[in-house]
């Protein structure tokens, strides 16, 4: 916007309110000078705050001849107020703030009378300080709701809060110093914490507050790390596991190793032996008399149990009735 010049419109006109622009000079000298301490009718004042609205309408300066200006009557310059310090009409320059208007150099910090630039301000009880007197005054703002904190605040997180201003984000429940969790500059109290941010157990499906086991590809509780067959707790780095599971090491052979038809025990390292439509362990597949280590070639079988040789003829073949040995290929039946 343009504002009319005193050589396009010599006459006064109602001047723009924005304080920054000061009174363009009045080239009338009919017009009076203005002052602060204005004797006007009381029917010119103006008591409203200025509003955007009040802009100057250029049309009428666009004819040609100023021809209306002929008829010129005076009227008296718009004044203000009253100025809500020195309670005087204001005319020229003004402050609009705190829903009043003041004379510039009237609106000033309440604590050491500092002229107060817009912006530069701070309100506290409906009336204006410098920023310097405000934090020296009231301490500094709460980071929630922005209102100073005299002298009792929390200094956490890089931020000062009201005690009661710091809150859990989440549950709005009221923290302490020394009992809070952060969480990328937020606080959160212990609970929603770890319902949101800790790891699930997979068995139990609850937070895991403290150490975690990570085994199988999923987190569990100390506690919900046991033997799926007995239930005996497992350690993160000793156990077996079959299908997903956990086990024991004694359930896991027990129930996924085949045993020795020997010794009955689980074969562990692949070394087994099959005879007998049974698995072995090599060094548990012996003769049942002399325990001579035996092959699955080199042994005869009798009720299920395995001999050498030797002892199978001995024990178990027809005896010559001549020399007593035992007949071992054909025999002759007189
Ligand atoms: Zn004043
Ligand atoms: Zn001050
Ligand atoms: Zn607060
Ligand atoms: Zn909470
Ligand atoms: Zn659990
Ligand atoms: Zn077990
Ligand atoms: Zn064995
Ligand atoms: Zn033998």
């Amino acid at each position: 916007m343009i504002p009319p010049t005193a050589s396009k419109s010599p006459l006064p006109h109602r001047k723009t309110e924005s304080r920054d622009r000061s009174p363009a000079p009045t080239m009338d000298p009919r017009a009076p000078s203005p002052v602060h301490q204005l004797i006007v009718p009381q029917k010119y004042i103006e008591t409203r705050t200025p509003s955007p609205k009040d802009k100057i309408d250029t049309t009428e300066h666009n004819c040609k001849y100023h021809s209306h200006h002929l008829d010129y009557k005076y009227t008296p310059p718009p004044v203000k107020g009253p100025c809500g310090a020195c309670g005087q009409y204001i005319v020229g320059s003004l402050v609009t703030a705190l829903d009043q208007m003041w004379h510039p150099e009237c609106f000033t910090c309440t604590n050491c009378d500092t002229i107060l630039k817009p912006h530069k301000y701070v309100v506290e009880d409906d009336k204006p300080y410098c920023k310097d007197c405000h934090l020296r005054l009231f301490g500094p703002p709460c980071n929630v709701c922005k209102k100073p904190t005299q002298s009792n605040r929390y200094n956490l997180l890089n931020r000062i809060w009201h005690p009661e201003c710091f809150c859990c984000v989440e549950c709005g429940k009221r923290l302490t110093p020394d009992n809070f969790v952060e969480r990328l500059g937020s606080p959160y109290c212990m609970e929603d914490y770890h319902r949101l941010f800790s790891p699930k157990c997979c068995v139990c499906h609850l937070p895991i507050k403290d150490k975690a086991i990570n085994a199988l590809g999923k987190m569990w509780h100390p506690q919900c790390f046991k033997c799926t067959h007995c239930g005996i707790p497992l350690e993160e780095r000793n156990f077996y596991e079959k299908n997903g599971l956990p086990y024991c090491e004694k359930d896991y052979m027990d129930l996924f190793h085949p045993k020795c038809y020997g010794c009955k025990k689980p074969i562990t390292d692949g070394r087994q032996m099959i005879a007998m439509g049974h698995p072995w362990h090599p060094e548990c597949f012996r003769c049942t008399v002399c325990v001579k280590p035996l092959t699955p070639e080199t042994f005869k079988e009798y009720q299920g149990k395995p001999y050498c040789e030797k002892d199978y003829h001995n024990l178990f073949s027809p005896k010559c009735a001549g020399c007593t040995k035992p007949i071992t290929d054909v025999s002759f039946n007189y």
